[in-house]
């Protein structure tokens, strides 16, 4: 059977019009696992990377807001939880949507953690601001005492941020190795916790965001992945984004990618990193395959009817 890595987007958990609450993004991802247990019919042996950007945001914002009550929790230790309660509730509405379907494979979430180096340049720059919003007096406390960085925030008040490094190891994929056979896989959650390993070989949590679709990327390559899908909010990449001239893409090679990269055609921090990641991966083997859509079309862009689909050639 043909493995895929399939990435869930921020969609696949919240919706534009639902609260921002656990019951509400339960419900979401029974929608979702809807769609994701009709690729496992259709005969793909699959793992599942999710992202968390809102969940974990709410996360430290609950416990920055608390402080005075119970003692704030690391960065990292909130990436764990969003990685916990996630995977949670994918795991129950995707069995159910298994079991409905005659299918009865176990679904695992895994708390995984990503090794990044210490040395990554964008330690020297952080730049994605996370958490609530200080005066200036707090913030200065906060790098003074915490040793945080904190930036203004487009005048709405002073925020920590964080550094946004590459993933480079998944620590836990020989786990991911000895479940896929048996078992649908949720790794890599959030792109994984990041941790950087000492000199001693011991790891350690940072405050770091890990790009979702890098994470998912790297796992793709690792598990030796026949396709890396990507599934977002749009159906289709589209050069000229957002201008009358938008143009919707079907394929692209690896040497068209490369050149609207260049042109500037995908939005950093969305679209881009989805961009890059598939041609990451098809460049490690050109007989891979990359694609990028939305849930609601997964099913038709595995067939090759839609979505943009992203290929050595
Ligand atoms: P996710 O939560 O799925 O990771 P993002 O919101 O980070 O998704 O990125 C997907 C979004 O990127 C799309 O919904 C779209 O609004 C935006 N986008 C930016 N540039 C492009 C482009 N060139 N083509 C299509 N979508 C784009
Ligand atoms: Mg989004």
């Amino acid at each position: 059977m043909p493995k895929i890595v399939i990435a869930l987007g921020g969609n696949a958990l919240q919706s534009k019009d639902s609260a921002s609450t656990a019951e509400a993004q339960l419900e979401v991802a029974k929608q979702t696992c809807e769609r994701v247990a009709e690729l496992s019919r259709g005969g793909y042996e699959m793992a599942i990377v999710h992202g968390n950007g809102p969940q974990v945001g709410r996360i430290l914002l609950a416990s920055e807001t608390a402080r005075d009550t119970v003692p704030p929790m690391p960065f990292d230790v909130c990436g764990a939880m969003s990685q916990g309660y996630i995977g949670y509730h994918l795991q129950q509405a995707l069995r159910y949507s298994l079991a409905s379907r005659g299918l009865n494979i176990p679904v695992v979430s895994l708390v995984t953690q990503m090794i990044v180096e210490k040395a990554d340049p964008a330690f020297q720059n952080p730049t994605k601001p996370i958490g609530g919003f200080y005066t200036e007096a707090e913030a200065k406390e906060l790098e003074n005492t915490k040793g945080y960085a904190m930036k203004e925030d487009a005048g709405r008040g002073w925020r920590r941020v964080v550094a946004s490094p590459l993933p480079r190891r998944i620590v836990e994929i020989d786990q991911v190795r000895q479940l896929w056979d048996s078992s649908i896989v949720i790794t890599c959650g959030g792109g994984g916790i990041p941790v950087i390993e000492n000199a001693d070989g011991t790891l350690e949590g940072v405050a770091a965001v890990i790009d979702k679709d890098f994470a998912a990327e790297l796992l793709a390559e690792q598990m030796d992945a026949d396709i890396l899908m990507i599934l977002t909010e749009v159906e289709k990449a589209a050069i000229h984004w957002g201008k009358p001239n938008q143009e919707s893409l079907d394929h692209m090679s690896l040497a068209q990618a490369a050149q609207y990269v260049e042109e500037g055609h995908f939005a950093p921090g969305s679209m881009l990193p989805k961009v890059q990641a598939c041609m990451k991966f098809v460049r490690t083997n050109p007989h891979k395959r990359a694609i990028i859509t939305s849930l609601d079309k997964a099913i038709e862009a595995l067939r090759g009817e839609t979505g943009t689909v992203i290929s050595f050639a």
